[in-house]
């Protein structure tokens, strides 16, 4: 099957398959188009920490909850170089940085996190952002600062994304993925299990994901890790061999792109991560946090790859390094209006009203 032309009853078929039998076809996908012996380590760095006006019901980021983070504002050059440097010198060759955005806003914030790609572009590392919805333009200048990589999650299906978050709507998703790819950038984009969401939605986002043309470069699968203080902090970690179905399952529908193995690995056994990298992972996250939440240290990482026999992949393995450019860029007849569906989703409501509540008693 030609890689645009999945069907979900061809996915769901996959998705059913008997798990051995799955990761064998995975495994032999994986290795025509990656080394299996090799994984990359990526950084994930969180530039700008908590107060983010979203509801979306898995994060403690969201400031309408009450959770435990530290918020920081954008963090400096010499911050994110220190980190950049530190990273690199233990094997990562890619950094996303994450800024807990609505959407990116014209303006000194913005120009600021330009200098901050120049930074670690400059280090010869892989430069992602994630910062939330973009435009063409925005893009543009992303991409002349020397960025590699836009992250933007579909986290799970258009039918399920309604149950979690209601501050905006799936096809902004669609349309900044749409306008990072205008604008010549890779894209990372994947999604969480373990929300609540049926099989078919597993399903489905993948369906959509491997409806873009190109594919994306990047697919991260990440575990839902549950956060007290939001409204998913009662939710039970996902059984290890539904991650392994997922990352073989999205092993075979993108073969080309790069499975990242992200949140989640604190409660997986290194059996059960090798069969991921088995199934077809080729890359995690290093980092004593994901963003916010916690993810195992990265010498307890390195000593799995020495068992393992698995090298850590090189920067640009699969695509050039992008130039720095001092280009002007403007994009004709943008729609930078974003969606806001503002339906209820009781959890939300339920968990906002008790942030509230309890921000207030903490000031007293
Ligand atoms: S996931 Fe991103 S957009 Fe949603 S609340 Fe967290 S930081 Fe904001």
């Amino acid at each position: 099957m030609s890689d645009q032309n999945w069907t979900l009853e061809a996915i769901k078929e996959l998705y059913e398959t008997p798990l051995l039998e799955l990761v064998f076809r995975a495994a032999s996908v994986h290795r025509e188009h990656h080394n299996p012996n090799e994984v990359q380590i990526s950084t994930l760095l969180s530039i700008k920490t908590g107060g983010c006006p979203e509801d979306c019901a898995y994060c403690p980021q969201a400031a309408r909850y009450y959770t435990d983070i530290e918020e920081n504002d954008l963090m400096s050059v010499h911050q994110v170089q220190t980190a950049a440097m530190r990273a690199k010198a233990l094997g990562s060759s890619r950094l996303c940085m994450g800024a807990a955005w609505r959407n990116v806003d014209d303006g000194a914030e913005f120009d600021h996190v330009l200098e901050l790609v120049k930074t670690v572009n400059k280090l010869d590392m892989e430069v992602c952002a994630t910062l939330g919805m973009l435009t063409e333009t925005q893009a543009q200048k992303l991409r002349n600062a020397g960025l590699y990589a836009y992250n933007h999650n579909l986290d799970t299906s258009e039918d399920y994304y309604k149950e979690i978050i209601s501050t905006r709507g799936y096809e902004d998703r669609l349309q900044t993925l749409s306008n990072a790819r205008k604008a010549n950038l890779t894209l990372c984009s994947g999604g969480i299990i373990g929300m609540g969401e049926s099989k078919e939605d597993r399903c489905k986002m993948l369906l959509t994901l491997s409806q873009l043309d190109p594919q994306p470069e990047s697919v991260p699968i990440n575990a839902l890790v549950s956060v007290e203080g939001t409204p998913m902090e009662e939710v039970e970690p996902i059984p290890i061999f539904e991650m392994v179905r997922m990352v073989a399952v999205t092993r075979i529908v993108m073969p080309t792109s790069v499975v990242r193995l992200s949140a989640g690995r604190t409660s997986m056994s290194r059996e059960g991560q090798a069969l991921c990298f088995m199934a077809g992972a080729g890359s995690i996250f290093a980092g004593d946090k994901l963003l916010t939440t916690p993810n195992p240290d990265i010498f307890g990482d390195l000593e799995m790859f020495e068992e393992l026999g698995l090298k850590p992949t090189s920067p640009y393995a699969k695509h050039e390094k992008p130039e720095i450019r001092e280009e002007e860029v403007t994009a004709e007849g943008e729609n930078v209006k974003w969606s806001r569906p503002g339906h209820r989703i009781e959890a939300n409501v339920e968990y906002t009203k008790l942030g509230k509540q309890k921000r207030k008693e903490s000031k007293v």
